[in-house]
C-alpha cells in the first residue's frame, strides 16, 4: 500500500499571471500561465524538498486539467488521488500584479472542478498512514466541499497532524462575518495554522499583531505562524514565541511566497519528528527562518510554483545569506 508523509487537499487551478508589474488587468496584454492554488504549490514546496507528498483534488477533463496533472508529475507529486471530473472545468485565476508586487486575483470558473472532490476519492487506509494533511481554504466557500473536509479529517489516524491555511480571497465569499466564522471552525481543528498579518486580523477580530499574539489559543492548535511579508514571521506555541526577521531580496512576483513558507514549515516540523508543541524555543526559530528563506526565494521568481526552492537551492541561498 502506498504512503505519504504529506496529502495536501483541496484546490488546484491555473494562475493567469500578468507580466506587466503595475499594469491592471485590463491594461496588460502580457499574460502567463503558471499552475497554481495554494495547497497544489504546498504540494510541489514538499515534493522538491524530499518529502513525500500526494495531492487529493479533481481537475477539469480539459486541456488546463491535463496541463495541472502532468505538471504534478513532473514535479514527483503522488496524483493517486488528483481525479479528472468530466462534468466541471478547471478552475482559473487572473492574477493582477502591482508596483510593489503584491497581487490581487480574479477567479473565474462556476462551479469548478475541485469543489467536486469527495472524501472517498481518497483512500482510508492511506488516510491513516499519512503524517499529515495539509487543507486549502477555498473548498471551505462550498457547502457540500466543507462536509467532505470534515469527513477526510474524521479518517484520518489518530497521530495524523492537519495543517491549515486560510488564505483569505474575499470575492468568493459571500460576506467577511461569513468567511470569518467558517475560517475560524476550520482553523479551530488545524494542529499547524499559518496566517498573513491580514487574515489573522480578521480571524482574530484584532487590528494588530501584538492583540492577535494575546488572542491566539491553543487547544487543538499547537503552531500558529503569522507571515509578515518581507519583515519575516512570528512562530508561536503555548510556551514559545519567535520573531523572525525576513530575509532581503528584489522581489519580482510574490505569488506563492506564503506556500513556500507553509511548505518549509511542515517540512522543518516533519524533520524533527516531534510534536510540534515539544519543539523548543530554538527549533522554533530555525524552522521560522528557513520557512523565510523559502518565501524569500519565491518571491525572486515569477509563478507560484517555479520558484519554490529544492532542498539544496534552499540551503545555498541560507548559507549565503547568513554569510553577507
Ligand atoms: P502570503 O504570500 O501568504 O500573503 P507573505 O506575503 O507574508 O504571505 O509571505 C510569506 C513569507 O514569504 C514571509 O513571511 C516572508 O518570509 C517571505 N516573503 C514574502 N514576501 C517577501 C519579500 N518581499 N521579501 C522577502 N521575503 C518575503
Amino acid at each position: 500500500m502506498k504512503h505519504y508523509d504529506v496529502i495536501c487537499i483541496g484546490e488546484i487551478l491555473v494562475d493567469i499571471i500578468s507580466q506587466e508589474a503595475g499594469k491592471s488587468l485590463v491594461e496588460t496584454a502580457k499574460f502567463t500561465r503558471f499552475p497554481g492554488g495554494a495547497p497544489a504549490n504546498v504540494a510541489v514546496g514538499l515534493a522538491r524538498l524530499g518529502q513525500k507528498v500526494g495531492f487529493a483534488g479533481r481537475v477539469g477533463e480539459d486541456f488546463f486539467g491535463r496541463f495541472l496533472l502532468k505538471h504534478l508529475r513532473g514535479e514527483n507529486v503522488i496524483t493517486d488521488c488528483l481525479i479528472k471530473d468530466n462534468e466541471h472545468q478547471t478552475r482559473l485565476a487572473f492574477v493582477e500584479v502591482g508596483a510593489d508586487a503584491e497581487r490581487s486575483f480574479e477567479f473565474y470558473g462556476k462551479s469548478p472542478a475541485d469543489l467536486a472532490f469527495v472524501a472517498d476519492d481518497l483512500s482510508k487506509s492511506v488516510l491513516k498512514k499519512t503524517k499529515l494533511l495539509h487543507f486549502g481554504s477555498l473548498a471551505l466557500t462550498d457547502e457540500h466541499s466543507r462536509q467532505e473536509f470534515d469527513r477526510i479529517i474524521g479518517r484520518r489516524g489518530s497521530d495524523t497532524l492537519i495543517s491549515f491555511d486560510p488564505n483569505y480571497r474575499a470575492s468568493l465569499w459571500k460576506s467577511e462575518a461569513e468567511a470569518f466564522k467558517i475560517l475560524n471552525s476550520f482553523a479551530a481543528k488545524a494542529h499547524i495554522l499559518k496566517m498573513d498579518l491580514d487574515e489573522a486580523m480578521l480571524l482574530c477580530n484584532c487590528n494588530s499583531l501584538a492583540d492577535v499574539l494575546k488572542s491566539l489559543s491553543f487547544e487543538t492548535t499547537q503552531i500558529v505562524a503569522i507571515t509578515l511579508g518581507s519583515d519575516g514571521c512570528v512562530l508561536k506555541s503555548a510556551t514559545h514565541k519567535c520573531r523572525i526577521p525576513g530575509f532581503s531580496v528584489k522581489a519580482v512576483d510574490t505569488t506563492g511566497c506564503g506556500d513556500a513558507f507553509m511548505a518549509a514549515l511542515i517540512d522543518g516540523i516533519l524533520s524533527t519528528g516531534k510534536q510540534p508543541k515539544t519543539l523548543s524555543k530554538d527549533e522554533l526559530y530555525k524552522i521560522g527562518c528557513r520557512a523565510n528563506a523559502a518565501g524569500a526565494f519565491t518571491a525572486m521568481h515569477y509563478g507560484a510554483m517555479s520558484g519554490l526552492p529544492t532542498v539544496a537551492k534552499l540551503n545555498e541561498y541560507i548559507q549565503s545569506n547568513m554569510e553577507t
